[in-house]
C-alpha cells in the first residue's frame, strides 16, 4: 500500500560537497566552446583584413544553428541527401537527439553552456534576495506551453509547410552559407533590441530560477519530448523511501516525485539532483530498461562524452564534418557583404588587396 504523502522538514542527503562531476563535464564543454567561438572570431578577423587566414574555421561552431540542422534533416529525409553546407550542425543536432533517447534531457543539465549560465544567474538570486519569488502553478503551466508552442512551430514551418524545393533554395541560399557569421555578429554587432532582449532575459533567469531552460529554450523542449522515449529514467523505490521532500525541492524541473515510480515527464534533465540529496538508499535513482542497469554521475557523463566524441568521430571519418564553403567564398562575404558576385571568383590578390584599401579609405572613421 502507498504510504500518504506528508511534507516533511528537509533533511540531509547523501551529497558530497566540492564541485559535482556535473559541474565538471560543464565546466569542460563550456571552455571547448568558448576556445571554438574564440577561433572562430579570429577566423572571421582575419578574413575582414583582407589577408587568408592562417586559422581553420572550427566547425563546431554550428552547433549554435539549430534551424540550419533542422532544413537540413529534412533535406536528407525526403532526399537522402546529407548537404555539405553546413553539415556539422546536422550531425550535432542528431548526437544531441540520440542523447535524449538515453539520458533524456541530460544534454541541458551536462553539456549546454546557457544550461550553466541558468545555474549560476540562479544562484545569484540568493545573495539578492531573502526569499525566492517563485512563479504560481497556473502561470508556470502557461509559460511552460511557450518552448514547445516556439519549437512547434518551427518543426510545423520546416517539415509540413516547406516544400522540398523551397529546403534546397534555403540551404544554397547567401543567408544560409554564412548563418555562422551571423550568428557571430549577433554577439559582436550587437543591436539595441538583441541587447534589451538579452539583458531582459538575465534579469528574469536571476528573478525566476531557470526561465530560460524552463519556459522559452525550443532545443530544450525538442529534447523534451524525444527523452519521453527515453530508456533511462528517474525510478523512485517507495518501500525506501521515507517521503523526506528533500528529491522535489531541490528538482529544477519541479517534478512531483514524491508521488511517483517512475518518472516520465518531459522536464527531467537528468541531473541527479534528486539522487544526490536523498538521505534513503535506494529510495530513488536513474536507471535504464525500467529498473535494471543503474547510470550513477559516472556513468551519465560517460554516456555523453561517447555519444559526442564517438559522433564527431565517425562524421569525420566519413566526410560529413568539415563544410564546403570555400575560404574565398568567407572572405567575399566578410569584405563585401551581399554582392559576393560583384567579385569574381579567381581574382588576383594583388588587385583585390588595392581594391580593399580603396574601400577602407573610403570608409567613415570610426566614432
Ligand atoms: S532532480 Fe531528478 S527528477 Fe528533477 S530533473 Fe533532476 S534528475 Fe530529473
Ligand atoms: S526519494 Fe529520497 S529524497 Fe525523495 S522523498 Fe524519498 S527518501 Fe526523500
Amino acid at each position: 500500500m502507498t504510504a500518504p504523502l506528508i511534507p516533511v522538514k528537509t533533511i540531509p542527503g547523501r551529497a558530497k560537497k566540492g564541485v559535482s562531476l556535473r559541474k565538471g563535464v560543464q565546466f569542460l564543454f563550456l571552455t571547448i566552446t568558448l576556445f571554438l567561438g574564440i577561433k572562430f572570431y579570429l577566423f572571421v578577423a582575419q578574413l575582414g583584413s583582407g589577408a587568408m587566414p592562417t586559422l581553420e574555421r572550427p566547425p563546431g561552431v554550428e552547433a549554435f544553428l539549430p534551424i540550419s540542422a533542422l532544413v537540413s534533416l529534412k533535406y536528407f529525409l525526403f532526399t537522402g541527401i546529407f548537404n555539405r553546407v553546413h553539415p556539422s550542425a546536422l550531425v550535432l543536432f542528431l548526437i544531441i537527439c540520440a542523447t535524449a533517447l538515453v539520458v533524456k534531457k541530460g544534454f541541458c543539465s551536462w553539456i549546454c553552456p546557457l544550461g550553466l549560465v541558468s545555474d549560476f544567474l540562479a544562484k545569484l538570486n540568493g545573495y539578492f534576495f531573502k526569499r525566492r519569488w517563485d512563479v504560481p502553478p497556473w502561470a508556470d503551466f502557461f509559460l511552460r506551453t511557450l518552448k514547445y508552442s516556439v519549437a512547434g512551430f518551427f518543426v510545423w514551418s520546416i517539415f509540413f509547410k516547406m516544400p522540398v524545393a523551397a529546403i534546397e533554395q534555403f540551404i544554397q541560399s547567401p543567408y544560409n552559407t554564412f548563418a555562422d557569421i551571423k550568428m557571430l555578429e549577433f554577439f559582436t554587432k550587437i543591436s539595441i533590441t538583441s541587447f534589451w532582449v538579452i539583458t531582459a532575459l538575465l534579469v528574469l533567469s536571476v528573478l525566476i530560477k531557470h526561465f530560460w531552460c524552463r519556459y522559452l529554450c525550443p532545443y530544450g523542449s525538442i529534447l523534451g519530448v524525444l527523452g519521453f522515449l527515453s530508456m533511462g529514467k528517474i525510478q523512485r523505490n517507495n518501500e525506501n523511501c521515507i517521503k523526506c521532500g528533500n528529491c522535489e525541492s531541490v528538482c529544477p524541473g519541479k517534478i512531483s516525485l514524491m508521488d511517483k515510480g517512475r518518472v516520465h515527464s518531459l522536464e527531467c534533465s537528468a541531473c541527479l539532483g534528486c539522487v544526490d540529496v536523498c538521505p534513503s538508499k535506494n529510495a530513488i535513482g536513474f536507471s535504464l530498461f525500467s529498473g535494471r542497469m543503474i547510470l550513477n554521475q559516472k556513468k551519465i557523463a560517460l554516456v555523453l562524452i561517447v555519444f559526442f566524441m564517438g559522433g564527431i568521430t565517425i562524421a569525420k571519418g566519413t566526410g560529413h564534418w568539415q563544410n564546403n564553403t570555400s575560404v574565398q567564398a568567407y572572405r567575399q562575404h566578410v569584405l563585401f557583404g551581399r554582392m559576393p558576385e560583384r567579385i569574381p571568383a579567381k581574382m588576383d590578390p594583388e588587385k583585390m588587396r588595392r581594391m580593399i584599401e580603396k574601400m577602407r579609405r573610403q570608409m567613415p572613421p570610426p566614432q
